[in-house]
């Protein structure tokens, strides 16, 4: 009896879940209870795209003075550990990589994120 209820139109004992009665075909739940699950899904959802489109803050201008002076340490700041091991041990690619990424990072918007 506890997965059951009455119908409020017909009288007719249905399942619990039931929205829509199976022997009248009236409606006997409000529906503003299965929307509100939606609206949480999605907020959810959008809260995780948020997370893997943003990430974490960087100061484009801590990125690029570190760039520019130490060839590798941005690479350590946006916490690529093994670019920066790889930057630190190649010199930034023989320099390509330090010269793309001065002039990436300065394009960038201030904040960026990684
Ligand atoms: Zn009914």
């Amino acid at each position: 009896m506890e997965n059951q209820k009455y119908c409020k139109y017909c009288g007719e004992l249905i399942d619990i879940d039931c929205v829509i009665c199976p022997k009248c075909g009236k409606q006997v739940e409000d529906l503003k209870k299965n929307d509100s699950v939606v609206i949480n899904n999605n907020v959810s959802a959008s809260a995780n795209a948020t997370v893997v489109g943003f990430g974490r803050p960087k100061n484009k201008w801590i990125s690029l003075l570190l760039c520019i002076f130490t060839i590798c340490g941005h690479k350590f700041y946006e916490g690529k550990i093994g670019m920066g091991l790889l930057y630190l041990f190649t010199f930034g690619l023989f320099g390509i990589g330090w010269i793309v990424d001065i002039i990436s990072i300065a394009c960038k918007p201030n904040p960026y994120y990684v």
